[in-house]
């Protein structure tokens, strides 16, 4: 930040200004809870996204990173976190109830769980895992050991995921 100090007058307000109207303008798609500017979000309000498709993943970012590999044209679901006792998170903390309302009309057959391949995404998975296999018609399914072990997805790179995709297998 010492740049900012050396930097024109008005610079260090100009920015306060522009973080302000930033954070103003952030709101929680209905849909996917993904953050951006509007509701619902882009992804969710395209036309020509595969619907019976939802892949959940823990983090906003997380999605540019399926978007950049160019495989994935199905809906999203971001959690805004994984299942971490030591941090006190718990499910109640994660948009879980949110994904399984979107489960309820039977229009999605399958989620895929992308949550980060280390022991929080794991516990996450296995967790929601267990809840969606009392929904009948729905199938669950884990991405592949494509990436490494401790890798979080977002900086996963787009070939690694894209693999990762298509050899996911049934998951519980
Ligand atoms: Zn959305």
């Amino acid at each position: 930040m010492y740049w900012l100090l050396r930097a024109p007058e008005g610079t260090a307000a100009e920015i306060a200004a522009a973080l302000a109207s930033l954070s103003e303008g952030v709101v929680y798609c209905s849909i996917c809870c993904d953050l951006g500017g509007v509701d619902p979000c882009p992804i969710c309000a395209h036309p020509n996204r595969d619907d019976s498709t939802v892949l959940v993943v823990e983090q906003p970012q997380d999605i540019a990173a399926f978007e950049r590999s160019g495989e994935y044209r199905g809906r999203y679901h971001v959690l805004h976190g994984a299942i971490s006792p030591l941090d006190g998170i718990g499910a109640d903390q994660l948009k879980v109830r949110e994904l399984l309302e979107r489960l309820r009309d039977g229009t999605v057959t399958e989620v895929i769980l992308a949550t980060d391949p280390d022991v929080e995404g794991d516990a996450t998975a296995l967790y929601i895992g267990r809840l969606l296999a009392g929904i009948g018609g729905v199938k669950v399914t884990r991405l592949a050991h494509g990436i490494s072990v401790g890798t979080e997805i977002e900086y996963a790179d787009a070939m690694s995921l894209a693999r990762a995709l298509e050899n996911r297998r049934l998951f519980g």
